[in-house]
């Protein structure tokens, strides 16, 4: 006579892969989150140090335009109201919205 119980390793290979369908969505998610954390541009990378950016304008003596931040720059592509956002200048990386550096263009009305 057969036995119709499935084995313990087809069981746990269906729940193993249940769990990984459902879990895939929430790791990209986190994997997202912390690159995007990584991307954020240091006051210390080359590029930044030669262009003077600081993450807090009020930081940078070089400025003139007390109005002047990353957020109403030319270069800034950021979405209003987000904390960072891209620059062209730093390809790859995000800058404070509250940033500026010796690059600063008035972004046009
Ligand atoms: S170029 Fe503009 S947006 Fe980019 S870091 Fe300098 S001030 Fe900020």
């Amino acid at each position: 006579m057969m036995s119709h119980v499935p084995d313990n390793s087809r069981r746990r290979f269906i729940k193993l892969t249940a769990i990984g369908l459902v879990a895939t969505p929430f790791a990209n998610a986190l994997l997202n989150n912390v690159a995007t954390a990584a991307d954020l541009i240091s006051e210390t990378d080359p590029l930044a140090a030669a262009m003077k950016y600081k993450a807090d304008a009020t930081q940078a003596a070089e400025r003139k335009d007390a109005t002047a931040t990353c957020a109403n720059c030319a270069l800034y592509t950021g979405k209003a109201g987000d904390a960072m956002g891209p620059c062209s200048i730093f390809q790859g990386k995000l800058v404070s919205a509250k940033g500026w550096c010796n690059a600063w263009a008035k972004k046009p009305a």
